[in-house]
């Protein structure tokens, strides 16, 4: 089976009958959707391309090395890649390590050595199953949505990445490619169901994908970013996570000089919204639980930051910013924020997952305001995030880790104590 089927993101297959079956959401998508083509060909044609490509997938798997790889010299895996990688059996951890078998490299895929990953409170309401009720933890969970990694084999129709590139790795890693949302760059909200990094279904082995928290990963190459030359690896981790989090919204919102943003928690994900916000050349406010982030929060560029148990700062600052990006992990009483909503203004909730809280519908009529979300961002705004950030020396601030510190650095992200993003080097 090994040699006649190229294995798509740790199982699920493209062979003769095609029948991927990579999903979310219980619905599949057809593998050879999953060729995405970076270049100005319409999608559509391309796909079709893809197909065909698909249909000789087989055959080159029986090849020694691929003609990419003739060019560069490089082996292309053709068979399952044994990787190292850090996961938990159960809810309540302890993380360790393990192996895990990543799928041969397909045609459109890049083999990439994982040199850092960042951690995501996302990984951690993953890991511990705190998404229960939508999207329930598949075991073991081996999370990592903030991954940077050198390319060490290529398939033969790859054109964006050579072997010895740095590549980076989101939350995707997979989608249909030719619903209308993939086909408008959008492919995390895909129809068909995009494939996450992590904990995403592949009904055709009964699998499910692993993230980051590994040496080794194998990603058709248009979900891998260019990450350009000269950057601080570590600290752009998190941009591949948290950067295009809060990067979108300030997009999609046209927040523009001038204007007033406020970031509401002040972690991972907010302290990289300040510094784009502040790119921005916005006027930016953070509204903490923590006195001791009030002086980094200056430091980074925040006017003013306010606690929240601060009623007659909040009270002051009424009907005064065009947009509030909220990261906070839970749902909280959200009224106390919609109050500082101008007229026509929205909040944006990034962080909470679940019910929202406390929030009136006559105050939201009242002036007009809205409550919205924003889930990552698809591949092309991605690209562009750590372009932008690349051009301005945007950075995460970080602490670098062994991955043999996971289960201590999760106590530290959900007690607020962390300055203000964890990435593991993969090498150590
Ligand atoms: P994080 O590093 O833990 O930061 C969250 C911050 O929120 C904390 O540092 C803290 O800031 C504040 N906070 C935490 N618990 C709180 C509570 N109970 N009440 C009030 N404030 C609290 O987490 P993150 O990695 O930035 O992720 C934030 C959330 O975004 C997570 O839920 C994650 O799953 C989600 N997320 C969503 C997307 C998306 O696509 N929408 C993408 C990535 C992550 P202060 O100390 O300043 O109060
Ligand atoms: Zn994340």
């Amino acid at each position: 089976m090994k040699n006649q089927k190229i294995e798509v993101n740790g199982g699920a297959t493209a062979g003769a009958s095609s029948a991927c079956a990579i999903s979310t959401h219980g619905k599949t998508c057809n593998e050879q959707n999953a060729d995405h083509s970076p270049s100005m060909l319409d999608r559509r044609q391309f796909f079709s391309k893809g197909l065909a490509l698909a249909a000789t997938a087989p055959l080159l798997t029986h090849v020694a090395t691929s003609a990419s790889a003739a060019q560069t010299g490089a082996p292309v895996a053709t068979s399952p890649i044994s990787a190292r990688a850090y996961g938990t059996k159960s809810t309540t951890g302890p993380f360790q390590a393990m192996e895990i078998q990543r799928r041969a490299v397909g045609p459109n895929d890049v083999l990439l050595d994982i040199l850092y990953c960042g951690i995501c409170h996302s990984d951690i309401h993953q890991a511990r199953d705190e998404w229960a009720s939508w999207n329930p933890t598949r075991f073991p969970s081996i999370p990592g949505h903030e991954i940077v990694g050198r390319v060490t084999a290529v398939g033969r129709a790859v054109t964006k990445f050579k072997v010895g590139d740095i590549g980076g790795v989101g939350c995707l890693v997979n989608s249909c490619g030719t619903c209308d949302n993939c086909l408008a760059d959008r492919e995390q909200n895909c129809l068909n169901g995009a494939t996450f990094t992590y904990n995403s279904p592949e009904p055709a082995t009964g699998g499910h994908t692993f993230g980051g928290y590994s040496d080794k990963m194998v990603v058709p190459e248009h979900f891998v970013v260019r990450i350009p030359a000269g950057v601080d690896l570590a600290a752009t981790a998190p941009l591949l996570c948290a950067g295009v989090t809060t990067f979108s919204p300030i997009q999609h919102w046209k927040v523009a000089s001038g204007q007033r943003v406020g970031v509401i928690g002040f972690g991972g994900l907010g302290h990289i919204a300040v510094k784009l916000a502040v790119a921005r050349k916005t006027d930016v406010t953070v509204f903490t639980t923590s006195p001791g982030k009030i002086g980094d929060a200056k430091k980074m560029g925040a006017r003013n930051p306010v606690l929240w148990s601060d009623a007659a700062a909040l009270k002051a600052l009424a009907n005064q910013f065009d947009l509030l990006i909220s990261t906070v992990p839970k749902a909280y009483p959200m009224q106390q924020f919609v109050n500082l909503l101008k007229l026509d203004a929205t909040l944006v909730n990034v962080g909470a997952m679940e019910a929202l809280q406390q929030v009136h519908g006559i105050d939201l009529i009242h002036g007009r305001k809205s409550i919205a979300g924003s889930m990552i961002g698809g591949m092309a705004e991605t690209q562009q995030v750590i372009d932008f950030c690349a051009a301005r020396n945007i950075k995460a601030d970080i602490e670098v880790i062994r991955p043999d510190q996971i289960n201590r650095a999760y106590e530290r992200v959900v007690n607020k104590d962390v300055r203000y993003r964890f990435v593991m080097d993969m090498t150590a």
